[in-house]
């Protein structure tokens, strides 16, 4: 075990759940399953898109310091030329329902998507409940989940192009790991299937003692060669503590490991990216029109805040109706929006500076409530609560420039918030994972 690894009272709160099942409407699900391979592969073709990465992410990066340092490394490594072709994307779009029952996309998620790992326990542990309360019958509306097996089988995929048996998986952790147990179900699962794939799991900070690059772009950790180099960390500020994070960040990026993801899919799952895509027209480039009709109706509304004349009505749309949007920084990890009166405190401040591109307004997805019991350590008075539910849709994509190799849809997990809780960490403590009960 890591010396890191972490079963303290932080991490009890992670396995917190629902008692049951959460009901979801069976074509709105089937509505994200059936989506989701055409969102990845817009997903592919915007991280390959140097130009649209550029322009979308250009007026941003000069006031937000997090996204402009990834956009350097990704500068570098564009202008040297990729040394690895391929990449891993192991992504989670996620949805509420909105008031007419129909699914909206919060976010698709190209970095750390957690909780593929744990996901089809909580399915089976819902189908366990239901049967014991006699309701056998009803567990066949519990959908079958493979989430775990099938985002192993994309690190063995990419494992196995990267051509090497002798080369090791990197799994990239934070110094404390709360959602160990959701990681090593995966490394479990990569082991089982093929015991001769090694996995290995350090931090940013053994790495910077570690890590070398070979004259021929390996990606040296120790005595390893690393084939696939998997990020559980990275994608929030605060895991790059000092210039030599951000160095390692770059010597990874440069490697001819394969990355999941690579610095350009972790830019595609900026809010800035989906506030673009939103845009009309813009998706013209990247699908085709039935494609595209799909994809509109599940996108919600998306405004940019740049300084010009949409943008100013934008701002003035946040501060005389601020219950109607959330305003996003470019920040992932749950935690960083703003909600409400604040939205208007924060764009009154903001008002005609150039900082304001730093965020994105987004309308508020009015999620309906359902009653359900939290299960966990910590909690729990055993009262029914109401609660705000989330469905995740897994998929798993690798390819280049020029060719898609595997694009599918693999899995699904529901996280539920308590209703008033605007943000749903699970780990920092407000959540808890659920599943679907299809009706
Ligand atoms: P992060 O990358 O930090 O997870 P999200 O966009 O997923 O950012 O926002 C975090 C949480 O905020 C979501 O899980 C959801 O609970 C809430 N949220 C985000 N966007 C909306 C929205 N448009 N309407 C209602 N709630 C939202
Ligand atoms: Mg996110
Ligand atoms: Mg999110």
């Amino acid at each position: 075990m890591h010396s890191s690894d972490c079963f303290d009272r932080n991490c009890v709160k992670i396995s917190r759940f629902t008692l049951l099942p959460t009901s979801f409407p069976r074509n709105e699900f089937e509505k994200a399953t059936s989506i989701q391979a055409t969102l990845q592969k817009l997903m592919h073709k915007v991280a390959y898109n140097q130009d649209f990465l550029n322009n979308t992410l250009k007026s941003t990066i000069k006031v937000d310091d997090f996204t402009a340092e990834l956009f350097k490394i990704y500068k570098t490594v564009y202008e040297e030329g990729y040394a690895q072709s391929y990449s891993l994307g192991l992504l989670r779009s996620d949805y509420l329902l909105n008031g007419d029952l129909e699914i909206k996309q919060v976010e698709l998620n190209t970095i750390s998507s957690s909780f593929a790992g744990l996901a089809p326990l909580v399915s089976n542990l819902h189908k366990f409940v239901l049967s014991e309360l006699g309701h056998h019958d009803k567990t066949k509306n519990l959908p079958e989940n493979y989430s775990c097996v099938q985002y192993a089988q994309g690190l063995i995929d990419a494992w196995t192009l990267y051509k090497n048996t002798e080369a090791v998986i990197l799994f990239i952790v934070e110094e404390i790991t709360c959602n160990i147990c959701d990681q090593r179900a995966i490394e479990f699962e990569i082991r089982r299937v093929n015991p001769q794939i090694r996995v290995i799991r350090r931090t940013f900070a053994d790495l910077i003692k570690q890590a070398q690059l070979r004259p021929n772009k390996e990606l040296i950790v120790g005595n390893h060669i690393v084939a696939v180099a998997y990020y559980r960390t990275g994608y929030q500020s605060t895991a790059y503590t000092s210039n030599d994070v951000w160095s390692i960040r770059l010597l990874i990026e440069r490697s001819r490991a394969i990355k999941c993801p690579s610095i350009q899919y972790q830019l595609a799952g900026t809010k800035k990216v989906q506030e673009a895509l939103a845009q009309p027209g813009v998706l013209k480039q990247f699908l085709d029109e039935s494609e595209i009709t799909k994809v509109l109706k599940i996108f919600t509304g998306l405004y940019a805040l740049e300084l010009n004349e949409a943008g100013d009505k934008a701002v003035a749309m946040g501060i005389s109706q601020p219950e109607k949007y959330v305003l996003k920084p470019q920040r992932e990890g749950g935690g960083n929006n703003v909600y409400g009166t604040d939205i208007k405190i924060v764009l009154e401040t903001l008002k005609n500076s150039e900082e304001r591109n730093a965020y994105t307004l987004m309308e508020y997805i009015d999620a309906p409530l359902q009653n359900n019991y939290f299960l966990g350590p910590n909690n729990d008075k055993n009262t029914l609560v109401d609660l705000i539910s989330e469905l995740g849709i897994y998929g798993i994509i690798i390819g280049d420039e020029n060719d898609i190799k595997v694009n599918k849809q693999v899995g699904h997990v529901i996280r539920t918030k308590p209703f008033g809780e605007n943000e749903g960490g699970i780990i920092a403590g407000a959540g808890g994972l659920d599943s679907p009960y299809l009706i």
